[in-house]
């Protein structure tokens, strides 16, 4: 009984969460003058619970970002045990060892974090080699990671490598270039970082014209970076609240 009570309030919490979301997103875009189905919303759900990700799919959510290959593909499975019929989209969001790149390949949709050339030739080798067994029916979408002020403790290539980088990802047979994916420093005048990041990802839509995609913006910003032609934002703590130590 008490857990019965304790998921109905945590549904009405998430739903209460998802509709202060999805009005930020609309206001957003009335703001910027933009059509809201422009702009996706994905629920970033690392380190919460499988049946939180079961709840949001409920609510009508479809696209999660994880960004621990291991928490993911176990939380993959779970919720793939919880909700049999349903479609969730997984995009891995976060920093990838090369070792790691085979776990992801089974399991994400869209790897958003590519940001070297070393990287994309592992996970081109997994995506190829999952495609030869069965296990991906194309090749693997990615976006590259861009690093507005080349800090290398948070991944992201800078301007300076984007292009090439870029380059070397449309050479992989296995891999297909879909656009940018950013994360804002902290520290940055969000304004000047966002104009950045927007302006990145016209250089590579212009080298690279399906390369159309940019994800950017995140609970603390999703605004600003919808005034900047983000079109997805990547939501964590102001959908599933503040998140629990514990599964970390
Ligand atoms: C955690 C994370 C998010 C979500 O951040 P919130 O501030 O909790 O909304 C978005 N993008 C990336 C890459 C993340 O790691």
């Amino acid at each position: 009984m008490g857990q019965g009570r304790d998921d109905e309030e945590r549904r009405a919490e998430l739903e209460g969460r998802l509709a202060a979301v999805r009005e930020r997103i609309a206001a957003a875009c009335a703001a910027a003058g933009r059509d809201p189905d422009q702009v996706e919303l994905m629920a970033v759900t690392k380190t919460v619970p499988a049946a939180d990700v079961a709840t949001l799919l409920d609510l009508g959510l479809t696209l999660f970002g994880e960004n621990r290959a291991q928490e993911a593909r176990a939380k993959v499975a779970e919720v793939a045990a919880l909700r049999p019929g349903a479609r969730p989209r997984w995009h891995f969001i976060g920093g990838l060892q090369r070792n790691k790149a085979k776990a992801v390949v089974g399991w994400a949709d869209r790897v958003e974090s590519v940001d070297s050339a070393r990287l994309a030739d592992a996970l081109d080798r997994a995506a190829a080699r999952a495609g030869e067994e069965g296990g991906r029916p194309g090749p693997l979408p990615v976006l590259l990671q861009y690093s507005v002020d080349g800090d290398p403790e948070r991944g992201g290539v800078p301007a300076d490598g984007l292009l090439s980088l870029a380059d070397h990802v449309a050479g992989c047979a296995a891999l297909r270039l879909e656009g940018l994916m950013a994360v804002a420093p902290l520290a940055a005048d969000p304004e000047a970082a966002f104009a950045d990041i927007a302006d990145a990802a016209a250089r590579l839509r212009s080298a690279c014209p399906a390369a159309s995609v940019l994800s950017a913006g995140m609970s603390g910003d999703l605004e600003v970076a919808i005034r900047h032609a983000s079109g997805v934002v990547r939501v964590g703590t102001a959908l599933v609240g503040c998140r629990p130590l514990a599964s970390l």
